[in-house]
């Protein structure tokens, strides 16, 4: 039986639950809590303090593509528009990887390398949305950062996000495959290249296979790669650290021995995965 009664916010964030849901993402009720506060604007524990507030059209409004969007399995940065990582929120759209949770380690482990150089130069090959390449600027106050991509609009998004984590002024972004046009030596190099292979492409989750862009994620060859090409730009003392993927990193580490890298070490993931490779030019 339908009843007049106004549509309230408990109501909305039920319905856009069991939606979600229904559509088989992974954590519909801090999904739709994320995307119902962020249309409403107001604060995810606003949702149950208020949850008997009535809704206007105009926030129905506002509310129901982002959720639809969300059931579509678009990833929930993509329809946020923004993502957390470390201390900065990032704008992101399509045209960048969603900056993830491993990648802060990879970050951690950097930053811990460099902490007692005053002012580093630091190179970030395929800086995507900028994660890696912000952070550290904004985390080490020394330091000075160049980072590349191939990707037209994925520099567009990490030059903005440079301005709005107040860091322009010392991240200079280039674009060319891999270290192409780059100038300069630096004390580190860091690097999440594409690392997922080929084949494993259709397997992955629909928000990264239909929505991410995949020359951000696929690739063969790009982590020796990136290996090879950092050694000529590493000042002695320098520092190679690269995000690998599941399994890989043994094979990288023993790469980056036989490319002449010393104090080669791999560092876990807070899931207790292999993450990252580190190695320095002595
Ligand atoms: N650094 C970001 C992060 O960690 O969230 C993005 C990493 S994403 C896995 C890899 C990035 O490398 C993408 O932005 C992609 O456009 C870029 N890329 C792919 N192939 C490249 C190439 N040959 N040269 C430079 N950048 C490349
Ligand atoms: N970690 C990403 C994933 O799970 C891949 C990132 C990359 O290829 N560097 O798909």
């Amino acid at each position: 039986m339908s009843t007049d009664r106004p549509v309230t916010i408990a109501d909305i964030l039920a319905r856009s639950i069991g939606y979600l849901e229904g559509k088989g993402v992974e954590n519909p009720r801090l999904d739709a809590e994320l995307i119902l506060a962020h249309a409403l604007k107001l604060g995810r524990i606003e949702l149950y303090t208020h949850h008997d507030r009535p809704l206007t059209e105009e926030e129905l409004a506002a509310a129901r593509p982002l959720v639809e969007r969300r059931g579509k399995r678009e990833p929930l940065a993509y329809v946020l528009g923004e993502w957390g990582f470390r201390h900065l929120v990032l704008r992101v759209d399509a045209n960048v990887l969603v900056p993830r949770p491993e990648t802060e380690i990879v970050v951690e482990r950097a930053l811990a390398l460099i902490k007692d150089v005053e002012q580093p130069s630091v190179l970030d090959i395929g800086t995507g949305s900028g994660a890696i390449a912000l952070s550290i600027a904004s985390e080490h106050p020394g330091a000075r950062v160049v980072a590349t991509d191939i990707s037209e609009g994925a520099l567009g998004v990490a030059a903005d996000n440079a301005e709005r984590c107040g860091v322009a002024d010392r991240v200079e972004f280039v674009r060319g495959h891999l270290t192409a046009h780059v100038n300069g030596t630096f004390d580190l190099v860091i690097s999440n290249p594409p690392y997922v292979p080929p084949a494993d492409w259709d397997s992955l989750q629909p928000e990264i296979r239909l929505y991410e862009p995949r020359e951000a994620v696929v690739g063969t060859a790009q982590t020796a790669a990136v290996a090879r090409r950092a050694l000529p730009l590493l000042l002695p003392g320098g520092w190679l650290v690269l995000e690998v993927g599941d399994g890989q990193a043994q094979e990288v580490a023993d790469e980056l021995g036989s490319l002449g890298y010393a104090d080669v070490r791999i560092t876990n993931d807070l899931a207790g995965r292999e993450r990252v490779v580190e190695g320095r030019w002595a």
